[in-house]
């Protein structure tokens, strides 16, 4: 480390992201005491929020509500000393080259820290196909929690075949009369449990080898053309409502020309959640990883406060 004379700075450790990952980092820094801001976007909210019932969370053996859980996590961290802003971010810069400080800006403020933990999540995939946008809140919905309510006694289709869209597909049953799962393939990757959930629920039919070409309506949805990949044949499905659940994209954005990204966008970090810049860290579903759950994005936030305060502590013992 080359840095000699500590500069002037906000806070020890800024935390990017309002999620599982976010919220337990800053429990772990605040509690260390170390001078913590977590900055939560106003743009797009954590997946965690739009999670109706998370069932495999340890220690709440009754499953809970995903935007719940995150007010505990919150209220939790908030003990300890936790600051939290609401503003989102526009860059993550050093302030000079060779300087151990990192600028956060937002379209308000700016912010000098030492430490950066980047947990902006991930958001879902967008098919871009014809009607998609269009009719996006009328009918086309990326949160079955947010909108299946709407659905009571009407028909929807859900587009996907992983955990997501069998487990929000299964949701949907609460309020639907039918729900038409269309997967391009002819075997689904969503985990046995789900699957065997959804194999024995009535109200779900599969529309296999299939993928969506458009979302058609008038004012509202009411219905997709669907070709079968394998013939070729497109056919229309009646449909009030459309979920589309086929899989997410990192929020990385911000660190794209500061960070070293995998091939699909996400940070690449060590096991001790380092990125490939000293002095951030990262944690949860923006990082290149395999299993992304509540569960892991909580362990990730925790080692990567960890290793943001030894991070620190070397700083700090060598500068003055
Ligand atoms: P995912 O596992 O990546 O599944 C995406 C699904 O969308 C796949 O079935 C995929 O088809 C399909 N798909 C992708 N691109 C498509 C396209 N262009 N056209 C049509 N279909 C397309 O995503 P996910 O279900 O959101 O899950 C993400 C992660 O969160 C996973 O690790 C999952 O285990 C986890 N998760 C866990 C739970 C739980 O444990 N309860 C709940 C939700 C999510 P193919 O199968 O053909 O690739």
């Amino acid at each position: 480390m080359s840095v000699t004379k500590l500069p002037e700075y906000d806070f020890d450790i800024i935390i990017i992201g309002g999620g599982p990952a976010g919220y337990t980092a800053g429990l772990y820094t605040a509690r260390a005491g170390l001078k913590t801001l977590l900055l939560e976007g106003t743009a797009t909210v954590s997946q965690i929020t739009t999670t109706d019932l998370i069932e495999n969370y340890p220690g709440v053996p009754d499953g809970i509500n995903g935007f719940d859980l995150i007010q505990l996590f919150k209220k939790q961290a908030l003990k300890f000393g936790l600051e939290t802003i609401n503003d989102d971010v526009s860059s993550v810069s050093k302030s000079d080259s060779g300087s151990a400080l990192w600028v956060v800006r937002t379209g308000k403020k700016s912010y000098r820290t030492l430490g950066l933990i980047a947990a902006t999540g991930a958001q879902w995939r967008k098919l871009g196909v014809p009607g998609e946008t269009e009719f996006a809140g009328k009918g086309v919905s990326y949160c079955a929690t947010c909108d299946g309510p709407f659905y009571r006694n009407r028909d929807v289709v859900v587009i996907g075949g992983g955990d997501s869209a069998i487990q929000e597909s299964l949701f949907l049953t609460h309020f639907a009369q039918k729900v038409t799962v269309v997967h391009r393939r002819d075997r689904l990757r969503a985990n046995g449990m789900l699957q065997r959930r959804a194999f024995a629920e009535k109200k779900i039919e599969f529309a296999w080898n299939a993928k969506l070409d458009e979302v058609v309506g008038g004012d509202f949805v009411t219905g997709v053309k669907i070709k079968d990949v394998i013939s070729g044949k497109q056919k229309e499905i009646p449909a009030d409502g459309v979920f589309i659940f086929v899989g997410r994209l990192p929020n990385t954005g911000l660190f794209r020309n500061v960070l070293k990204l995998d091939k699909d966008g996400y940070i690449i970090t060590d096991d001790s959640m380092n990125s490939s810049v000293a002095g951030i860290f990262a944690a949860g579903d923006c990082r290149a990883k395999i299993f992304r759950q509540v569960v892991t994005a909580a362990g990730d936030g925790a080692n990567a406060a960890f290793s943001a305060e030894l991070y620190l502590a070397n700083l700090k013992d060598e500068t003055y």
